[in-house]
């Protein structure tokens, strides 16, 4: 792919609403909200879009299985949400900032949250914690390879029982 100039607040939508409309297709019972808070300053950026959308389908994937795809109790009923006794409703948000130097946007959910012993180790090819034909364990590896091919930074802030969020920085003029 080549590097052309990006509408990074149409590209996050685009790939917020295929996500969530893709996983509703495999499973009718699937049901989420989803949420942008979309600077509308936002410059173009000079990015390959197959790969940051790619690194997006990734993190929103990511976000939509941990709050809400997750194998629930027996038993439990729709209002009863995810696991770790979590209760608020499944909510995924993307949201885009400007800084003077970069673009900043980020991917958060209300889900579980990653355990401290594990932080390290989500970047690695192959680790996964998803049951066996659930996940590769590539989707953080090679998100993490392609923003550090725009010179940029891929970060996670966790909080058990709170939520997740991922920070892909890209700088302006890269
Ligand atoms: P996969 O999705 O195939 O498991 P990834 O590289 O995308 O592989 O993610 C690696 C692991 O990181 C996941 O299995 C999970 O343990 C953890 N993880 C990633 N995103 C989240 C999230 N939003 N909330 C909780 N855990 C997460
Ligand atoms: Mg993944």
């Amino acid at each position: 792919g080549k590097k052309e100039p990006t509408d990074l607040n149409q590209l996050a939508d685009e790939c917020l609403r295929l996500s969530f409309h893709g996983l509703r297709a495999k499973d009718k019972s699937f049901n989420a909200d989803f949420k942008t808070a979309l600077d509308t300053a936002l410059p173009l950026v000079d990015v390959v879009s197959q790969d940051i959308g790619r690194v997006l389908l990734n993190l929103i994937n990511n976000a939509f299985y941990a709050c809400a795809e997750q194998p629930r109790e027996p038993g439990s009923t729709d209002t009863d949400y995810g696991e770790n006794g979590q209760k608020a409703k499944p909510q995924v948000t993307i949201s885009t900032q400007k800084t003077s130097k970069e673009v900043i946007i980020t991917v958060s959910d209300n889900g579980p949250g990653i355990p401290e012993a594990i932080r390290e180790k989500i970047f690695q090819p192959f680790f996964t914690t998803k049951p066996s034909g659930k996940g590769t364990g590539l989707g953080l590896s090679l998100s993490y390879d392609i923003i550090k091919a725009h010179g940029g930074e891929l970060k996670v802030e966790s909080k058990v029982g709170e939520g997740t969020s991922f920070f892909i920085h890209l700088p302006l003029n890269s």
